[in-house]
């Protein structure tokens, strides 16, 4: 135990010497034995660590009129922070856009910063394929691209190496007429003979044709067609049995008249 001052007939027992908790910043923080104090002066010193420190103490005991000497100096140095706790401060998480950094280390009770951080490393993208689209004539289509929903940024490829713009990843529409499917000539004709009616129905003083389109029976009702009014071959489709009505005023005129017109002789005109 060493002491600042030579004790002769003190009553002291133990006086610290050297100060080894910290945060202790000043003296007066300094828990000192029962019966004695700093001096007031002293008590406001500060301490800095490894630093020693000349502290006047004075007896205050009951007997101290019994002491020759009731003040004692001694020395006090704060000890050097063993930095029993720290924190980190300034980290930042990295992502597709920045580096981040692990953040500075601090000492919780010293505040001394102990370590710098480090840099971190980019993450990668969080990218979304989108499958290509062929364009139409009326609706644009897009190329394969890859969509960060982080950054908002495309690229062409999935790693995220190559950016792009967003409008380069459309196809415009082709503005042609779409071409026609290859299978629909092949697939009609097979069905639609086979629900087609064998003999169409028959309108008013229009032709009776079968699937052929050979015409098998007529009624003309109108009395008004002339020579004019009938065309050369109106009639040369006509089946050579047909059987053709006529209005009963017209049957001599029309028999002449539809024959010359291609009907066939072996047709029969009746009223
Ligand atoms: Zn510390
Ligand atoms: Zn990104």
């Amino acid at each position: 135990m060493e002491y600042g001052a030579e004790l002769t007939n003190v009553a002291v027992d133990k006086l610290p010497v050297n100060i080894t908790k910290q945060p202790e910043t000043k003296v007066s923080d300094v828990k000192h034995p029962a019966d004695w104090q700093w001096d007031a002066e002293d008590a406001e010193k500060e301490l800095e660590e490894t630093v020693p420190v000349a502290v006047k103490a004075n007896y205050t005991g009951k007997d101290k009129e019994n002491y020759e000497i009731q003040q004692i100096t001694i020395t006090v140095t704060r000890s050097a922070c063993e930095h029993p706790a720290t924190k980190t401060e300034g980290k930042i998480a990295s992502t597709c856009t920045q580096n981040g950094y692990t953040g500075d280390i601090y000492c919780e009770q010293c505040g001394r910063k102990l370590k710098d951080g480090i840099e971190t490393a980019k993450q990668p993208h969080e990218l979304k394929k989108t499958e290509k689209k062929d364009a139409t004539a009326v609706a644009a289509g897009n190329i394969e691209y890859y969509h960060c929903e982080v950054c908002g940024r495309y690229f062409s490829d999935s790693e995220g190496r190559n950016e792009i713009t967003k409008d380069s990843t459309v196809i415009p529409a082709t503005g042609e007429k779409p071409t026609e499917p290859t299978t629909e000539p092949t697939t009609e004709p097979t069905t639609e003979p086979s629900t087609k009616p064998a003999v169409k129905p028959a309108k008013k003083g229009t032709k009776l044709v079968d699937s052929k389109g050979t015409t098998y029976s007529v009624t003309v009702k109108t009395t008004k067609l002339t020579g004019n009014s009938v065309g050369t071959n109106a009639f040369k489709e006509i089946y050579y049995k047909a059987v053709i009505k006529v209005p009963k005023s017209k049957l001599k005129y029309y028999t002449k008249l539809l024959k010359k017109r291609g009907v066939s002789s072996k047709a029969k005109i009746k009223k």
